[in-house]
């Protein structure tokens, strides 16, 4: 498939090198521990630059979502969603819903979902977000 991918910068390497190797990284600020996304070299809350990179838990809940009907070239030709997600660490995440029918009837509103990745390249695979099992 010809995607355009996101190209890493130093600030968002750990995120795809996360994504690579089947782990979601997110970063917390140690001063007042509020976790964040996307990828900065500070605190968006607080500006601190005391931050860290740790794992996620991967799950989430669906926040809103749109059902892009006509989708561009490079997304194939069936419609899929465009979500953002509610991390369980807080922050939120723009994404795609897989793994389900693309159906305002199979995407509620606050259904758990868990992050799965699909690789498009040696360096870049996808966060995406599926139903969560059980
Ligand atoms: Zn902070």
């Amino acid at each position: 498939m010809d995607r355009h991918l996101p190209q890493p910068t130093p600030e968002t390497r750990h995120f795809w090198e996360g994504c690579k190797a089947g782990e979601l990284r997110l970063q917390r600020c140690t001063a007042c521990r509020q976790a964040y996304f996307p990828p900065r070299p500070f605190c968006p809350a607080c500006a601190s630059r005391e931050v860290e990179v740790f794992p996620a838990s991967g799950k989430a809940s669906l926040y809103s979502y749109v059902i892009n009907h006509r989708p561009r070239p490079d997304m194939g030709s069936e419609p899929h969603s465009i979500a953002v997600v509610t991390l369980e660490e807080g922050p939120r995440m723009m994404t795609n819903i897989v793994g389900c029918p693309q159906t305002p009837e199979a995407l509620a509103l606050d259904m758990p979902l868990e992050v799965t990745f699909q690789s498009f390249s040696d360096e870049i695979s996808l966060p995406f977000f599926q139903p969560a099992k059980g």
